[in-house]
């Protein structure tokens, strides 16, 4: 049976995190999630969490593998884990490296548990399936705590990405500025001003909503990660907590490309099924109307190819990875090129 909370009658979400998070010092614990099943009657889904803490000030949360097949910030967070040192810090770093820690564990994008998307779950549910109750834990408490939250994600198994640090278009400019200003002290090689096809059960939206500074990413691509991207992420999570005011550092700064989506033109996506011969590049500059891609039928041979073209000009910076595409895929991403611009060393806070 569903514990109620007697003050909101609002079901209680049953993850307990088995470390606190007002103590100074760095604590190893788990979100702990009950999970009953075969193998395992009263069982649990343990989230490995890392608090740090260091006296009043702000709080970033830092999570990974939102996405269980997206590697950088699981390594970069994981890493960070054993790697930062409180007393370099002022107020706290919340660290969660495998958010979908049963998707993560099974190398998968969604839950091997209930086939939950824990990107499209938001707000969740405390008395829904795990990512359900998963989510609802990440909106109702840890959000909440944060002042800055961070989120990687890279293309998984079957998208990659010219590495870039992304903030939404919000309808608050002074919360949209904040989050600007954050995603270019990331300082990944490329900078998204980013609009999403279908916000709607996103964590970055449940974070924006709470008017929280957000940032995530997109770092690579089809289904691991590579020593630059590792890099980018590593380098780029120290310079947000900088940012914050949290780490006591000096922030490592080199140029970075603006890019921007503004609508739905920027997608192409494939009518077809077949065999992808790629056109174009990532990261390479496409005029408006030029071929991308053909895609190949495959089911005889002398068929023509069904020619992709790119619905505005601009720069290949997403396509997708394996070489098969079905009709619906995500086949390129075009967005606009703008500025190359080198973020000052100063900082907030
Ligand atoms: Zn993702």
């Amino acid at each position: 049976m569903t514990a109620v909370n007697a003050a909101t009658s609002r079901p209680e979400n049953p993850i307990v995190c088995t470390v606190p998070f007002d103590e100074d010092g760095v604590r190893h614990g788990f979100l702990r999630l009950p999970y009953s099943r075969n193998d395992s009657a009263w069982g649990s889904v343990m989230i490995p969490i890392a608090v740090f803490r260091n006296g009043e000030g702000p709080t970033a949360l830092l999570t990974g593998a939102n996405h269980g097949d997206e590697y950088e910030g699981p390594a970069a967070l994981q890493a960070l884990t054993s790697e930062l040192d409180p007393k370099q810090i002022r107020g706290r770093v919340i660290i969660v490296p495998f958010m979908n820690t049963p998707a993560f564990r099974a190398g998968t994008r969604t839950s091997p548990l209930d086939g939950g998307n824990l990107n499209r779950t938001f707000p969740g549910r405390p008395d829904g399936s795990p990512t359900e109750k998963i989510a609802d834990y990440f909106d109702t408490v840890l959000a909440p705590m944060a002042d800055f939250v961070l989120d990687f994600h890279s293309g998984g198994k079957t998208l990659d990405f010219v590495p870039f640090a992304a903030a939404h278009r919000l309808e608050a400019k002074m919360q949209e500025e904040a989050c600007i200003a954050a995603m270019h002290a990331f300082n990944a090689p490329y900078s998204m001003v980013l609009l999403e096809i279908d916000n709607v059960g996103m964590f970055d939206t449940a974070v924006e909503n709470h008017g929280k500074v957000f940032v995530s990413t997109e770092l690579g691509g089809g289904g691991t990660a590579t020593a630059r991207s590792i890099g980018i992420a590593r380098k780029g999570v120290r310079n947000f907590l900088i940012h914050a005011g949290i780490l006591d550092a000096e922030p490592e700064f080199a140029p970075s490309v603006e890019l921007d989506m503004p609508d739905g033109d920027c997608f192409v996506f494939s009518e077809d099924d077949g065999l992808i011969e790629p056109l174009a590049d990532l990261g390479d500059e496409v005029e408006k109307g030029a071929a991308i891609a053909r895609v190949w039928p495959v089911a005889r041979t002398g068929q023509p190819a069904k020619i992709y073209h790119a619905r505005r000009g601009g720069l290949l910076a997403a396509r997708h990875f394996p070489g098969l595409v079905k009709t619906g895929d995500c086949l390129a991403v075009v967005a606009v090129r703008g500025a190359e611009i080198t973020p000052e060393p100063a900082r907030d806070g």
